[in-house]
């Protein structure tokens, strides 16, 4: 039930997200939730978004290979009409009208983009792309794969290139609606992790933060991610999750993410030391931490999404009465959208407040 919550409220304020772009700067007014991976460069943050997501189209690699912020907005389409044969597509928002069924060219596109704006060397660019992915499959949410922490610059890189992603990242994470997957590999120290100081930066009490321990199948022998994942070293509010995605190797094999989750579930059962912890280990675990915390987070936001939705209106229609009538003007349909949105967040809040049982939006 906890899952129905979230997918019929995220597909509203994606869509808002959408129509709110245009406008840059006034966006940051409206809190979406959304969910931003942050670490330093190799951690796997890529490969986790790939997990969570199911679908192997980012690029990766053990060279900087995100240089640019990505927003993916996964897009829950419910498989209603006959004609659809519930083929999951992608479409990026500087390529609109365009559906990618082949998410190995998705992956190319991200590139060739990337190369448009931070050119082909390495470079690096604050500008977002911004891809949606519709599916019957996947859980609705914004999620933002941004690129690492690094401390040397190579390539076109700008010599204070530490400090630029370091702004970048902030600026994505500081924003009180983002949850922030601070990733660390198990070979690396905690204690002095770039992901879990930035995340502490950008969220002090620590509400919003998930550790995410990656590479738990290339620990020192001897060694294991216990402490880590127990907040015994670092402590952490929402705690943490441990996996293990593929390998560089795997990569290279085009080894499928359903063979590499098979593989991260038989790690799990053959390691004795974390049979107690089922409950933090796995991507499974973190996609279901995510979307408890998710639907949380929908519930504080909406009363402020709807009183500033409701503001907008206001002020869109002023503006529309002093142009007279326009007909299929911009500016009415938008009124049109906003007074569509207004209602079924209406619709929502009855129906978390237990007043009605359905999304209805007449
Ligand atoms: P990012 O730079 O943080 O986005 O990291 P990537 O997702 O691109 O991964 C960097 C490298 O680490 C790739 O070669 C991955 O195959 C590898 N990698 C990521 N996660 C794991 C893991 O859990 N185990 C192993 N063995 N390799 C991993
Ligand atoms: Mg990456």
């Amino acid at each position: 039930a906890t899952a129905t919550i979230g997918s019929s409220l995220i597909p509203i304020i994606n869509r808002l997200q959408d129509i709110l772009a245009p406008f840059g700067g006034e966006l940051s007014k409206i809190s979406l939730p959304q969910v931003a991976v942050v670490g330093s460069q190799s951690s796997g943050k890529s490969s986790v978004l790939e997990a969570l997501i199911g679908r192997d189209f980012l690029p990766r690699g053990c060279d900087i290979c995100t240089r640019r912020p990505l927003a993916l907005m996964l897009e829950n389409r419910p498989r209603k009409k006959a004609d659809d044969d519930g083929r999951e597509w992608a479409e990026f928002r500087h390529l609109p009208g365009r559906r990618f069924y082949d998410f190995a060219t998705v992956r190319e596109e991200i590139m060739a983009e990337t190369n448009k704006e931070a050119g082909a060397n390495k470079g690096v660019s604050d500008k977002q792309i911004r891809l949606k992915i519709s599916s019957p499959k996947v859980l609705n949410m914004t999620l933002i794969d941004l690129p690492g922490i690094t401390k040397v610059p190579v390539g076109d890189q700008p010599t204070d290139i530490e400090a630029r992603i370091r702004r970048m990242i902030m600026a994505h994470i500081k924003q009180e609606n983002c949850i922030i997957l601070a990733v660390t590999p198990a070979n690396s120290d905690l204690a002095t992790s770039d992901a879990l100081q930035m995340a502490k930066e950008a969220d002090p009490t620590g509400t919003r933060t998930i550790g995410v321990i990656t590479k738990l199948d290339i620990m020192d022998r001897g060694t294991n991610a216990c402490n880590f994942l127990l907040g015994k070293v670092v402590p952490l509010c929402l705690g943490y999750v441990g996996v293990v995605n593929r390998c560089q190797e795997d990569i290279n094999q085009n080894r499928s993410i359903q063979d590499a989750l098979a593989y991260e579930a038989q790690f799990f059962r053959d390691q004795p030391v974390y049979n107690g912890l089922s409950d933090r280990c796995g991507i499974p675990q973190l996609a279901k931490k995510l979307n408890q915390i998710l639907e949380q987070q929908i519930r504080i936001v909406l009363p402020g999404l709807k009183s500033e939705l409701n503001s907008r209106m206001i002020a869109v229609a002023k503006e529309l009465k002093k142009y007279g009538h326009v007909m299929e003007s911009k500016a009415e349909q938008e009124v049109i959208l906003l007074n569509i949105l207004t209602r079924y967040c209406d619709a929502f809040s009855a129906m978390v407040d237990g007043t009605s049982q359905e999304m209805s939006t007449k």
